[in-house]
């Protein structure tokens, strides 16, 4: 009788330190998978918890794609990135933006590729290797190509009267490359804050690197 005590402690014991090795096998791996934002398997565009880190606006994924809305008194701007989150280039996309008022009218407009202005805030990065992106002009560290700025879509409509409620923009964007030519999400704009920027506003520069910063005056490899 004994015995049969002492076996079913053993099992238990056994099952217990079974379901502690599981636990902490599950909480690894579901650590692991919380560091990439995009979901490859999602049917529908997820939101991603955290503001983008470059121009600080508010990010919807896809399922190959990720996408930063920037809201402006003149409409809006649409910054494409890939799923991990690196910048991608505008290329053939374009797409349009229908805002949705509180009052429940509506206006569409299209899409159209745009370059920051001189002296605009904006997002620098190597076209081979677009994980380097700063906020300022500067040169790849691993292949010492010219960075490039990162253009966004940008839908122009006279959003002033957005801040006096909240706003609704479903974005359409078309002509991406590779396996996901379009997709469409939705961003909200809770107005309020009457004066949202006109430029996006100064992108906190990741880390500062090594050898970026010689402004101007070309030539000086020797
Ligand atoms: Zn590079």
């Amino acid at each position: 009788m004994s015995n049969r005590g002492t076996l079913a402690g053993a099992a238990a014991r056994l099952g217990t330190s079974l379901a502690v090795a599981v636990l902490a096998a599950a909480t690894f791996g579901a650590g692991a998978l919380a560091r990439p934002p995009a979901d490859p398997n999602a049917q529908t565009p997820g939101r991603a918890e955290q503001k983008c880190r470059l121009h600080g606006g508010q990010v919807s994924t896809s399922r190959q794609h990720a996408f930063e809305t920037l809201f402006a008194r003149d409409g809006i701007r649409v910054f494409l990135y890939s799923a991990d989150l690196n910048p991608m280039p505008v290329g053939r996309a374009t797409g349009s933006v229908r805002f949705e008022f509180k009052d429940g009218s509506t206006t569409e407009v299209p899409l159209l590729p745009r370059k920051p202005l001189p002296g605009e805030p904006a997002v620098y990065y190597c076209s081979m290797h677009p994980q380097h992106a700063q906020a300022q002009p500067g040169v790849c560290p691993e292949c010492g190509m010219d960075l490039i700025p990162q253009w966004s879509l940008a839908g122009k409509a006279d959003l002033s009267r957005a801040t006096r409620g909240e706003m609704k923009a479903v974005i359409t964007v078309t002509g991406m490359p590779g396996g996901e030519p379009a997709a469409t999400f939705t961003e909200s704009y809770a107005g309020g804050r009457a004066s949202a920027p006109e430029t996006p506003r100064a992108p906190a520069a990741p880390k500062p690197k090594q050898g970026v910063s010689r402004g101007g005056g070309g030539g000086g490899a020797g």
